[in-house]
């Protein structure tokens, strides 16, 4: 057995380094993003001086296509480059867009966005397939890989917040958005160089006929290029836009979209029905997650912008780039992880081992009583602002609990519960709830900003009341989904 990275096989490396440095850029720049468009237009450092709901809207539709596109970017890995390929291709993709973005031009912003979005749909998803390929099937490896490769994510976005947000808040924005390239260039050259030890994980597509596939390449190309013909008449401005009207529109599209695939599963897929109960629980759970990241994501847009506004980040003579007060959110996974996994293998011997959709019950609690520390923080700077630090960091630190209560967990529940001939489009539908939860992040991070201290504490008592509404469904849930197979797997 191949032993070769901590007891686990030695490609589990390179997907490490490779997700390491992907997550670097991502988060690294996603931390630049609101602030550089929000961002006064004069003085040192310059952003684009949008307003904050347009800001807002168009960081959640960012956020919301990078995490759409995992679908169709697993599709064409699935049919036909094969996984390894695909999230080569799309490392590339993504360094470009982040040197476009690095260009100091406007016109330039939009095409660098663009590109890290069809980059990360084809590296996001299938990185995470080839993961649970490195493992035969009954090798219970396959789990700590995932937790190992989770370490890999929260490693890369402290190391993107310490430097793209250093550079681009203290020197300029473009030396943020470079930075977050060459680290993505790191991860780049570190695959081609070790991509060998993956060996046949994830290496070629699925098998089918020569003619099926080539008809299916026909209609990738066909797609592919109407999509650039919409995207070319959008960057030269012969469509208008709205990024508001775009952003609420998205979300009913992507909820569209993930109901119509639930329920298209549900009926005509061909379940038993142990797969169709299980189908159920996994739509309860996407409920669950889409909420929790709609409050989750908002660290890059409504919380920034109260970290810059309202609050002191002053240590001494230094004054700290608003971005790393983000670190609270990594270092603490990386704090945290073993010692969630470890107390619910504890509850699991005692049989106390909570059940799925009340442990993603707890996950929104959480998420409720962080935004419950927020407005005890807006209040206190309606009295007096700036505020401290550390209503920020305990924010975060309480929604990082909430996050290993329910996205770990996630990720294991949707690779065991899902009906194994229909795997990588079920990982795509966890990823559509972070598509959802993205743009509703930016939505309401909008709204709760727009005029400014004011305007926050309306929004944010009605995330969480709506947070506090779907754990209490979920709690009655978990009593009524105890459907013997569910629990019998579980
Ligand atoms: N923090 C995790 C990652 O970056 C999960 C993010 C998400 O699914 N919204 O992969």
């Amino acid at each position: 057995m191949d032993k070769g990275f901590f007891g686990h096989p030695i490609g589990l490396r390179t997907l490490f380094l490779t997700e390491m440095w992907e997550r670097m850029s991502y988060y690294g720049m996603r931390a630049l993003l609101v602030l550089y468009m929000t961002g006064a237009m004069t003085g040192f450092n310059p952003g684009l001086g949008w307003s904050a709901i347009e800001a807002n809207a168009i960081y959640g539709i960012y956020v919301g296509f990078v995490y759409f596109m995992v679908v169709p970017g697993g599709w064409i890995a699935d049919n036909i480059l094969g996984h390894q390929k695909a999230v080569l291709i799309g490392a590339i993709i993504i360094a470009l867009g982040h040197f476009t973005l690095a260009i100091p031009l406007e016109q330039t912003f939009f095409l660098g966005l663009i590109l890290i979005v069809l980059g990360t749909g084809l590296l996001k998803g299938n990185i995470s397939t080839i993961v649970g390929s490195l493992y035969k099937d009954n090798d219970d490896r396959r789990e700590s890989g995932y937790t190992i490769f989770y370490m890999s994510i929260n490693i890369g976005s402290t190391l993107g917040f310490l430097i793209c947000s250093y550079l681009g808040e203290k020197i300029g924005w473009h030396y943020g958005f470079g930075a977050a390239g060459i680290g993505m260039s790191f991860g780049v050259y570190q695959y081609i160089k070790f991509r060998h030890l993956l060996g046949s994980a994830g290496a070629e597509p699925n098998n089918m006929p020569d003619d099926k596939r080539a008809n299916l390449i026909k209609w990738t190309k066909l797609s592919l290029v109407g999509m650039f013909i919409v995207i070319g008449m959008g960057l030269l401005g012969l469509v208008s836009f709205d990024p508001r009207a775009f952003a609420e529109n998205f979300a009913y599209f992507l909820t569209t979209v993930a109901g119509l695939y639930f329920l298209y599963l549900f009926i005509f897929a061909g379940l038993n029905s142990a797969e169709r109960k299980n189908l159920l629980l996994l739509f309860v759970l996407f409920i669950g997650a889409a909420a929790f990241w709609s409050g989750f994501d908002q660290s890059a847009s409504s919380l920034s912008i109260f970290a810059r506004d309202y609050t002191d980040l002053t240590i001494g003579n230094f004054a700290m780039p608003i971005g790393w007060l983000q670190f609270a959110n990594p270092i603490l996974v990386v704090t945290f992880a073993p010692i969630f996994a470890g107390m619910w293998a504890y509850l699991g011997r005692i049989n106390m081992n909570p059940s799925l959709p009340l442990k993603f019950a707890i996950g929104l609690l959480f998420m409720a009583l962080s935004f419950i520390v927020m407005i005890y923080a807006v209040n206190l700077a309606m009295v007096s602002a700036p505020v401290g630090m550390q209503w920020l960091l305990i924010t975060y630190a309480i929604q990082t609990w909430g996050e290993l209560a329910l996205s770990p967990i996630g990720l294991a529940a949707f690779s065991k519960y899902s009906p194994k001939r229909y795997m990588g489009q079920m990982f795509g539908l966890w990823f559509l709830a972070s598509a959802i939860g993205g743009v509703l992040a930016g939505l309401l991070g909008g709204d709760a900003m727009s005029e400014g201290l004011l305007s926050i504490e309306p929004i944010f008592a009605f995330m969480i009341q709506y947070y506090l509404i779907i754990a209490v469904i979920l709690i009655a849930l978990s009593f009524v989904i105890k459907a013997e197979d569910v629990q019998k797997a579980e």
